[in-house]
């Protein structure tokens, strides 16, 4: 078995070995962004502690998955438990990246796509614990999306600006209409600079088709959780989660609806810009 890369065809197990483990490391980082984003604590300094005695972390005690092991989920100097959720971003992470790399080549796109969804997973945990889809998340990710498309190989640059235009333009409408006519905030800029990022990558039509998807998701969801008898009347979740997957679905599953769309519309000329 062999994979396609800019250097010809290379064994794939060592190349998945690989990118499973920088996708760890990532998760590693997305672990940090999960603690300290919303807590507003600069990423870089402190570097890793114990929260519990607070020493600082040697490398060797700070490797994905494989230090948390070896310690037995155990702070190497005060014993207290880590928790569980560290290697479990970091292995998800290195699946995610393995899975990047296998839909959309080992490449520029194959990189961002893997960042894009280590990035979906950290916006995920963000948001069901604080409601937020930091900027510092979506931004960088719009900016790795676009210089794809102006340099590299994904959607060719026009395609990216106009998604990234339409996933802001109707999100921010949304969210001023919302505003408006619930006289609360239904939404906030955290959504709005996804819609941007989300464009970004795949594009208006697909943004598009990322609000319906994620939107029924929601309201099949409240449906389930009525037959279920819960008590979810006035309750509500937080949007970015539904968002998220909607996105991944899109991804892997949006050219067929597209598809079956501009024929159901007359053929190809309907839909070209
Ligand atoms: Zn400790």
């Amino acid at each position: 078995m062999t994979i396609l890369s800019p250097w010809g065809e290379l064994p794939a197990v060592p190349v998945y070995l690989v990118v499973a483990f920088l996708g760890a490391c990532f998760g590693s980082f997305a672990n940090v962004l999960i603690y300290r984003l919303p807590a507003e604590v600069s990423l870089i300094k402190p570097p890793s502690r114990c929260p519990h005695c607070e020493k600082d972390i040697a490398w060797y005690d700070n490797i994905p998955v494989v230090s948390w092991l070896m310690l037995r989920a155990k702070c190497r100097h005060c014993k207290a438990p880590i928790s569980i959720q560290y290697p479990l971003i970091e292995a998800v992470s290195a699946g995610l990246a393995v899975l990047a790399v296998w839909k959309f080549g080992l490449s520029y796109s194959g990189m961002a796509h893997g960042l894009l969804f280590i990035g979906l997973l950290s916006l995920i945990i963000i948001d069901l614990r604080h409601w937020l889809l930091p900027f510092a998340i979506t931004i960088p990710l719009t900016v790795i999306a676009l210089i794809g498309s102006a340099f590299f190989d994904m959607l060719p640059l026009k395609v990216s600006l106009i998604g990234a235009g339409v996933g802001f333009g109707v999100f921010l409408l949304l969210m001023l209409g919302g505003q408006w006519i619930l006289k609360k905030e239904a939404m906030g800029g955290g959504d709005v600079v996804f819609g941007a990022m989300a464009g970004s990558f795949v594009g208006w039509q697909l943004v598009l088709l990322m609000m319906f998807v994620a939107s029924a998701l929601g309201t099949l969801l409240a449906l389930f959780l009525l037959l279920l008898r819960k008590d979810v009347v006035g309750r509500s979740i937080p949007f970015g989660p539904f968002l998220a997957i909607a996105l991944v679905i899109c991804l892997f599953w949006g050219h067929y609806a597209i598809e079956w769309y501009i024929g159901f519309l007359g053929g190809p000329q309907a839909l070209t810009f």
